[in-house]
């Protein structure tokens, strides 16, 4: 088929209405919580995205944090092309994948074994599955708008698009699927007993906007899960390997039993893991009775650019993600605060989160206030217009990354001074 040329994003995205549902692939593409027509993307340069009719956006989507040494990087983008020429899916053990466990392993403590998939829903639902597995046990326990993918026993009181289109959870779902599942709020260690498998929790919830766990929140999910033998998983899909070379376990220094990877591990690229010592994981089929598969899990191209993706990231890879988002959140906040609106920009080491709300953020029920304010449409078309994407959803965070410069971090703070002007009267 000859290259699509549109003229519009407009008429573009009209095309991608009739052939996709809602013209997306995922909701959280859609703007159906800020309202307008998505812009269509015909390409991506480091922190930029370029739409159909050849406008730049710089762009901190970097979707959703599955790049973070930006678009088409040319070290990555050269493994995947030698890997493509070499072949993309065989059906058996390939050396690749050797590579990115091993990179995996090396970087994270406790963690012995891993299993790849092709996307973090895949890699919560098997980590659900062998925490079931193992402990015989049916309970899970979640906490109120994290974010764990799309399973049907994840996506009770989910963050992310689920809260975005304000939906309690999903049609679809049976009672049954979900009768195992127990909420809490985020920041309170329930109490558990011998009937609770596994708490699955993001450590640093990034679903929800950014909410920072408080001291004490997930030591206390590490000492209770403990004394009743349910296994604690950590969701590290965001975290892991963004956060820190160890990811969060290892800047907050709790260890979980099992961690969930995705985003990052695939340098742009379809992918998940679930990870753990062998004592758990060999619980997997062929080695134990939990069957999981995937005719793609692994993927050739998909590892070959996670692998030099994690390589890639050195000893300065993280100080100076870290440098940005600071410099970023102290900027945006005083900018924002300047214009009159109220707003918080809570910040963990490479994350970044935006509220318009005059009080901290700590659970859900906080965010959900906060996004009640309403000024979060206005203020990203604000930005939008001028060049700037933010993710079309509130709950959603701000991935700064290696590719953003100390002068895109002062251009996007300038931006916001005068978007925020335009928010607070339009
Ligand atoms: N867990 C977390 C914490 C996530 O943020 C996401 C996706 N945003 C997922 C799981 C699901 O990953 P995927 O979209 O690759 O299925």
């Amino acid at each position: 088929m000859a290259a699509m040329i549109f003229e519009s994003n407009e008429a573009a995205f009209r095309a991608a209405s009739e052939l996709m549902v809602g013209g997306v692939n995922s909701p959280v593409r859609s703007f159906a919580s800020v309202g307008g027509t998505p812009y269509v993307v015909e390409r991506g340069e480091g922190a930029w995205v370029i739409d159909v009719e050849g406008r730049r956006y710089l762009d901190y989507v970097q979707s959703y944090g599955a790049v973070i040494h930006g678009h088409a990087d040319a070290r990555i983008t050269r493994a995947i092309a030698d890997q493509a020429a070499r072949g993309t899916t065989f059906g058996a053990p390939t050396v690749g994948e050797i590579r990115l466990a091993s990179a995996i392993v090396d970087r994270v403590a406790g963690v012995e074994r891993v299993r790849l998939t092709s996307s973090g829903t895949e890699a919560t639902m098997t980590a659900i599955r062998l925490a079931r597995g193992v402990t015989g046990r049916s309970r899970i326990v979640k906490f109120d708008g994290c974010y764990h993918g799309h399973s049907d026993a994840l996506l009770a009181a989910a963050g992310s698009g689920v809260a975005s289109l304000s939906l309690p959870g999903s049609a679809g779902i049976p009672d049954g699927a979900v009768a195992d599942t127990i909420v809490v709020p985020y920041q309170e260690v329930p109490t558990l007993d011998e009937r609770v498998a596994a708490v699955i929790v993001e450590p640093i919830a990034a679903n929800m906007g950014l909410v920072a766990p408080e001291p004490g929140f997930l030591e206390g999910l590490r000492a209770e899960t403990q004394r009743v033998g349910a296994l604690l998983i950590f969701d590290e899909v965001i975290t892991g390997f963004r956060v820190a070379r160890g990811g969060a376990s290892e800047l907050l220094g709790v260890q979980p039993d099992l961690w969930c990877f995705g985003k990052v591990i695939g340098g742009g690229l379809p992918i998940g893991a679930v990870a753990g010592p062998g004592t758990i994981m060999d619980h997997l089929a062929p080695a134990g009775s939990i069957y999981q598969a995937g005719t793609l899990s692994g993927n050739p191209v998909a590892t070959a650019a996670g692998a030099v993706a994690l390589e890639l990231l050195d000893a300065g890879s993280y100080p100076q993600l870290e440098g940005r988002a600071r410099a970023l959140a102290t900027g945006l906040a005083s900018v924002i605060a300047e214009a009159g609106l109220p707003v918080q920009v809570p910040q963990v080491a490479s994350l970044l989160g935006l509220f318009f709300s005059d009080e901290p953020v700590r659970t859900y029920a906080d965010a959900r206030r906060a996004v009640g304010s309403g000024w979060y449409a206005p203020f990203f078309h604000a930005m939008l217009r001028r060049g700037i994407a933010l993710a079309p959803g509130p709950y959603e965070i701000l991935f700064p990354g290696l590719a953003h410069s100390a002068d895109d971090v002062d251009r996007t703070i300038d931006i916001a001074s005068a978007a925020a002007r335009d928010a607070f009267v339009a």
